[in-house]
């Protein structure tokens, strides 16, 4: 059986090559786009090409163990539970603006990356998402939202980049006119550092948004916050980012997790503004939100000192808040833990 949430129109006329194109077109409008539990254009189209479609595809939408919401921001933390009974998340984000809504989604059951102060990598790698999972998520959310979801970024379980191949075909479908019809640049698909995927991207001039997480400029202090940065050491990373940037279309965002004491300092400024200084980039300053304990939240002072000693780099830097801490939603803390 094909399964047709991994599919755009054109894929599945490839995968059919006896359905008119026409017909693979409704199908994925009324089962992506609209969310309809079953086909339902049938005028204009031949009951054989419907039948022909219904019998060689299935869609499911993934079974949700939990969903909570957190009362402080209205995020609401989903739990699915996948066929073969691996439980990942999938969080609904409310924007600014009123009534619009983003979904972050997970890539991955666990993580192979081992970032210390992430919940998910301390899980492992169980096994990667097939596009079909990843958008069955989606269509769940989106199916619960209240208003318009105009975003998604994965940045849920698990490294994008680590399963290249179906969340690039995600962020297609979810791009799609007919499909998720959300605008690829409100697409963002964060990796902390697979650099051969990372110059692949850009040698395909992807133009959904791109944030490389970087965490800190000294490869000492990398390793032991991002155990992959060993596999991939920072001068191969900013190679890779300095080719991305060759191709983007605006700056390179540079995401931060600041940690207390130990990513905040002065040598960290500097060694960001050697390393990559010479860029266009943004940098995203985000909270670290770790479950043990073993990693404490930068106080404002602390964070402020920061930003003033990244002042010289003259690009734009920008806090990121994580929504959902409360429920253990937020970045770094989804574990399929039920609440
Ligand atoms: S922060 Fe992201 S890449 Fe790192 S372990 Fe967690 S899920 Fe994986």
């Amino acid at each position: 059986m094909i399964p047709l949430f991994a599919h755009t129109p054109d894929t599945l006329h490839a995968e059919l090559p006896g359905v008119p194109l026409a017909a693979c077109r409704r199908a994925f409008h009324d089962l992506v786009g609209k969310g309809l539990p079953a086909m339902e254009t049938r005028d204009g189209l031949s009951k054989a090409s419907i039948r022909a479609i219904e019998a060689a595809c299935h869609w499911a939408l993934p079974e949700v163990e939990t969903r909570v919401q957190d009362d402080f921001d209205k995020s609401v933390r989903y739990l699915f539970r996948l066929a073969d009974g691996a439980r990942v998340e999938a969080v609904c984000i409310p924007l600014h603006k009123p009534g619009r809504y983003s979904v972050c989604l997970s890539s991955q059951v666990g993580c192979a990356m081992g970032c210390a102060f992430c919940a998910t990598g301390r899980l492992g790698l169980a096994r990667n998402l097939a596009t079909e999972e990843i958008i069955g998520c989606f269509l769940r959310v989106r199916s619960e939202c209240p208003g318009r979801v105009s975003g998604a970024v994965f940045m849920g379980q698990g490294e994008p980049f680590h399963n290249y191949d179906a969340v690039l075909r995600a962020a297609e479908i979810l791009c799609h006119p007919n499909g998720g019809a959300i605008a690829a640049e409100n697409v963002t698909i964060s990796t902390v550092g697979v650099v051969p995927a990372i110059h692949r991207y850009a040698a395909e001039r992807r133009s959904f948004r791109l944030i490389i997480s970087l965490h800190s400029a000294i490869q000492s202090r990398r390793d032991a916050l991002v155990a992959v940065s060993r596999k991939w050491p920072l001068p191969a990373l900013a190679e890779a980012i300095r080719a991305y940037a060759q191709v983007a279309p605006g700056r390179v965002t540079v995401a931060y997790t600041l940690v207390s004491g130990v990513n905040t300092g002065a040598d960290e400024a500097e060694a960001l503004a050697a390393l990559l200084g010479d860029l266009p980039l943004r940098i995203n300053l985000i909270d670290v939100n770790d479950t043990t304990g073993e990693f404490a939240q930068a106080p404002d002072a602390e964070r402020r000192r920061f930003m003033d000693l990244l002042q010289p780099l003259r690009v734009p830097i920008v806090r990121r808040y994580s929504v959902g801490a409360a429920q253990n939603s937020a970045c770094g803390m989804l574990a399929s833990v039920t609440p």
